[in-house]
């Protein structure tokens, strides 16, 4: 039964928000006007690195969010959430519009920390959002046009690092190239079991991919410089040097994580106002942290559907426990993958098939469900 009208403003087409729109019957019978406030073009993190490699079109890594918005009915404006007035509930959009809500619920993603950006010359590719990555596939590409091989530097030795210099690796090999690939790391990785980090980087070592360990303070053409006064060499500056929310998280003036996610509970909702909801990579559930990954965000956006159709209707709220193990697989480039789940680990082409089976699946899923006749 509707106890009450609602109008719910869906923040961002990330994996959760593009769940909830296939419940937008639901929520509407429960009360529920949802309404989406996103860019109209949706850049799906998993096949990401294959367009960078060049193993895919780039279009294949894109979803036309109005299309999926306007097969559920669901109104979409085409812009960003800039700023928040918790007070009078209101939105303030990029494209200069005011919008009223009775709930707001954040599905925005994460940015790289901009923190880490190096005082000197030169251009430099923060791997999010992941839209600027076409700016780093064309600027290799002039180099490899050329006829060379430039030096690349991947600031930061996380999963995201390795995985983005084993892509552009790939790309270079693909022009028939050797690459120069320095990955930098404030000190050894260990976000996988060791034999898995061994193994990995013997074969990324076969591939001109090497690990160098320490701090980069600044730039100068040609090079970056170390805090122990080490000079690398560095044609393009690449930096995946940790992930954070977008700022207007922070401006909510609401409770966040020590890594400035919001602090959410497990109905999803702000630890300080109930009107504010936060999926994926930036929120954080209050004692339940998890890396940045899809996959948890697809997994709650059932939760969050049936909590947002809640407010309608007063239902009891649902709770979400993300699973404290799950797959990832990193796409190496060059037709190989290395899959990880807690202390398992595969690496060869295998991970990589599984890899493409799930995230095409995943993509061409939304593709036919927005009405678009698939191809391939
Ligand atoms: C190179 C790379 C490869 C990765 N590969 C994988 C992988 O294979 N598997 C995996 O699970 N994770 C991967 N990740 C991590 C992954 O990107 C994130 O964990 C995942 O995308 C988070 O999903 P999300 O739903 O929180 O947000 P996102 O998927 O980032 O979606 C957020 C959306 O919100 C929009 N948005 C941003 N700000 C606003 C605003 N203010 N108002 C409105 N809309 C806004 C953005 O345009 C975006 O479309 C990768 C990351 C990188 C950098």
């Amino acid at each position: 039964m509707i106890r009450a009208r609602v109008r719910v403003v869906l923040a961002g087409a990330g994996h959760a928000h593009l769940g909830v729109l296939k419940h937008a019957g639901a929520l509407r019978a429960a009360g529920v006007e949802p309404i989406l406030v996103a860019p109209p073009t949706f850049h799906y993190s998993g096949l990401a690195t294959a367009v960078l490699s060049g193993a895919l079109p780039p279009g294949r890594a894109l979803l036309d969010v109005a299309a999926l918005a306007a097969r559920f009915g669901v109104p979409h404006l085409p812009a960003e959430v800039r700023a928040v007035d918790r007070g009078a509930r209101r939105l303030h959009l990029s494209d200069g519009r005011d919008l009223a809500y009775d709930a707001v619920s954040f599905n925005i993603g994460s940015i790289t920390d901009a923190g880490s950006d190096l005082p000197g010359e030169g251009e430099t590719w923060p791997v999010k959002p992941l839209s600027g990555l076409a700016g780093l596939r064309a600027r290799l590409d002039d180099h490899l046009a050329d006829g060379v091989s430039p030096s690349i530097l991947v600031a930061g030795g996380g999963p995201t690092g390795f995985e983005v210099a084993a892509a552009l690796a790939g790309r270079v090999e693909r022009a028939g190239l050797s690459p120069r690939v320095l990955i930098l790391g404030r000190s050894a990785p260990d976000w996988a079991p060791d034999q898995a980090l061994e193994r990995l980087s013997a074969v990324l070592q076969r591939r001109g991919i090497l690990q160098v360990s320490g701090e980069a303070t600044s730039r100068r053409p040609g090079e970056v410089l170390l805090s122990d006064g080490r000079a690398l060499p560095c044609d393009l500056l690449v930096l995946a040097t940790g992930l954070r929310a977008p700022g207007v998280i922070a401006d909510l003036g609401l409770p966040l994580s020590e890594d400035a996610r919001l602090a959410v509970g497990p109905t999803l909702q702000s630890t300080g106002d109930p009107r504010v909801f936060a999926v994926g990579d930036c929120a954080v559930i209050t004692g339940s942290p998890r890396p940045p990954a899809g996959v948890f965000g697809v997994r709650a956006a059932p939760i969050l559907a049936r909590n947002l159709a809640a407010l309608g209707t007063g239902a009891p709220l649902a709770t979400y426990a993300p699973q404290s193990r799950w797959l990832s697989i990193l796409d190496l480039g060059d037709g190989t993958g290395l899959a990880l789940r807690g202390r398992f680990w595969s690496l060869g082409r295998g991970a990589l098939m599984l890899k493409r089976r799930l995230d095409l699946g995943f993509v061409d899923g939304l593709r036919a469900a927005s009405g678009e006749v698939l191809e391939d």
